[in-house]
């Protein structure tokens, strides 16, 4: 099992380092680096509520947290035409391996969404693998570049945790979900689609 937080929230600082401290475990944390609380110039995108700051994100890494890329401004990537791609994975990497001096190995995709040409980017930029949502489990047919997570919410109680764990539950749990998803994939392709046809019949 791995644990992956996203977006780099304060409380990732106080509340799950002790914890992973106390159990013996780690995680990997994807961060959105223009959310951080002292971004400073490069700040970018809005978070939804209290960020780390670098100096709290230097000493989770130092606990042996994984960092990973989530995007500089937390954009959805598969809407974005491609110089603003690789402007959100450059800088975003950039940052994160100027401040924490080490190679990125892996990325979280914003919101989980990717197609392609995302992927084809992130695996450009050097990451050796990322993950979506989807709400299922990973598996080997999947890529490294397309990792299926399971969303652990707010409301999960210890008991529901525990059946995810143990692959119980899923299609009762995430059903209704994984139709949105699936769906909702479908709409945002429609849409890329359409923008790209405005800008061919703009030239
Ligand atoms: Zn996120």
């Amino acid at each position: 099992m791995v644990l992956t937080f996203d977006d780099g929230y304060a409380d990732f600082h106080g509340t799950v380092l002790p914890l992973l401290a106390d159990y013996g475990a780690t995680a990997s944390l994807y961060v959105t680096t223009g959310w951080l609380a002292d971004a400073g110039p490069e700040r970018a995108g809005r978070p939804l509520g209290e960020m780390l700051g670098w100096g709290q994100l230097a000493e989770v890494a130092a606990q042996g947290v994984e960092i990973g890329g989530h995007g500089h401004s937390h954009a959805a990537l598969d809407q974005l035409p491609g110089r603003s791609l690789h402007e959100e994975l450059r800088l975003n990497q950039e940052l994160l391996e100027q401040r924490i001096q080490r190679p990125l190995a892996t990325f979280g995709y914003p919101f989980g969404y990717s197609d392609a040409s995302v992927r084809r980017a992130v695996r450009g930029q050097g990451y050796r693998g990322a993950c979506a949502v989807a709400n299922a489990f990973a598996e080997p047919r999947q890529g490294p570049y397309a990792l299926s997570r399971l969303t652990v919410r707010r409301s999960t109680g210890l008991a529901e945790f525990c059946a995810l764990v143990q692959g119980h539950s899923l299609a009762r749990l995430y059903g209704r979900d994984r139709l949105l998803t699936r769906g909702y994939a479908l709409v945002r392709r429609g849409r890329r689609l359409a923008g790209r046809v405005g800008l061919l019949s703009a030239n």
